[in-house]
């Protein structure tokens, strides 16, 4: 694959988003892999194991990252950039960090030659597995034909969404935005329901065939939390951290945040309850407040 222009690619970040994506890379592109947790037990079969951010730096020419937060990102990029037979020119942000850190980070990297595009994905872990989540792409065109092949390895929904570094993670951050307010509407709504009787696969059922229709009701409520699985594969934290940055930034644009901050507050009191549930555990959290 090194003909190719984005060269061998590298992934870094194999928790429970990053994972299945890089799963997905590797059954198309010769790749490279480090997880900071140990990497050996998540790595995709056919790739390549590095034991350092450092050592994949020198190996790879393509990096995708899948990391937590605007702050690790950071620091990876450092560690990239600060690796001295460095061979990573592209780095390719899955990872949710809003646009502002994705500003900072593209122009560190630019900096140092390094070329960062952010590419924020959505479609649940489960998407990623079946390699149908949204990839939100901003970049210049170029950049886009260059790395396409390696975005389409990781999903046949590939958007170019933008050409200025950040578009993406706006993209991402609205989309999560309108994904958390449906959460706790439907939440709302149901846990109302069943204090007045009403059965909940019924209501979801109902839902599903009305105007009330969401994927908290099309997939959160009766795949996940009618049966009690509660295993949308997506913390709290994350959904906490998301609705946050979009309060943010949409709040430093001078945007009406209206609902933005009810719903933030919200995600805020349940993360802080209960760090680290699944985001469908937002469900029993509502009602037990009723
Ligand atoms: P996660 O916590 O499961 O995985 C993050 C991985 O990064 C972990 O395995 C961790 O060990 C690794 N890591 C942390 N610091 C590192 C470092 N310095 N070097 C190398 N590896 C490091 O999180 P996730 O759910 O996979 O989410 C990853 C990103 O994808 C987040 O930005 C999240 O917002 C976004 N996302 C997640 C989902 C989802 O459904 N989980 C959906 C869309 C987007």
């Amino acid at each position: 694959m090194a003909s190719e222009e984005h060269g061998r690619v590298g992934f870094i970040g194999l928790g429970n988003m990053g994972r299945p994506i890089a799963v997905n890379v590797a059954k198309q592109h010769d790749l490279v892999v480090h997880d900071a947790a140990g990497t050996a037990a998540r790595a995709p079969d056919g790739s390549t194991v590095a034991n350092t951010n450092g050592e994949l730096a020198g190996i790879a020419d393509t990096v995708m990252l899948s990391l937590p937060d605007g702050k690790i990102v950071a620091q990876v990029a450092e560690e990239i950039i600060e690796t001295n037979n460095r061979r990573v020119s592209c780095l390719i942000d899955t990872s949710t960090i809003g646009p502002e850190a994705a500003r900072e980070i593209q122009k560190r990297c630019a900096d140092a030659k390094i070329e960062y595009v952010d590419a924020p994905v959505s479609g649940g872990t489960a998407g990623a597995a079946a390699g149908t989540i949204a990839v939100m792409f901003s970049g210049a065109e170029d950049s886009f034909t260059r790395v396409k092949p390696v975005l389409d390895s990781m999903s046949s929904a590939v958007f170019h969404v933008g050409t200025e570094p950040g578009m993406g993670q706006a993209m991402k951050l609205l989309n999560n935005f309108v994904s958390a307010t449906s959460m706790a509407a439907t939440s709302e709504a149901v846990a109302y329901g069943e204090g007045i009787g009403l059965d909940m696969k019924v209501m979801i059922d109902v839902l599903n065939a009305s105007s009330g229709r969401t994927t908290a009701s099309e997939d959160k409520f009766p795949n996940r939390i009618w049966n009690g699985k509660f295993d949308a594969g997506f913390t709290n934290v994350l959904m906490e951290k998301d609705v946050g940055l979009f309060l943010q930034s949409a709040s430093a644009a001078g945007d009406n945040v209206e609902i933005a901050g009810a719903v933030a507050a919200l995600w805020r009191r349940f993360l802080d309850a209960a760090p680290g549930d699944d985001l469908t555990k937002v469900y029993p959290f509502v009602k037990a407040r009723n």
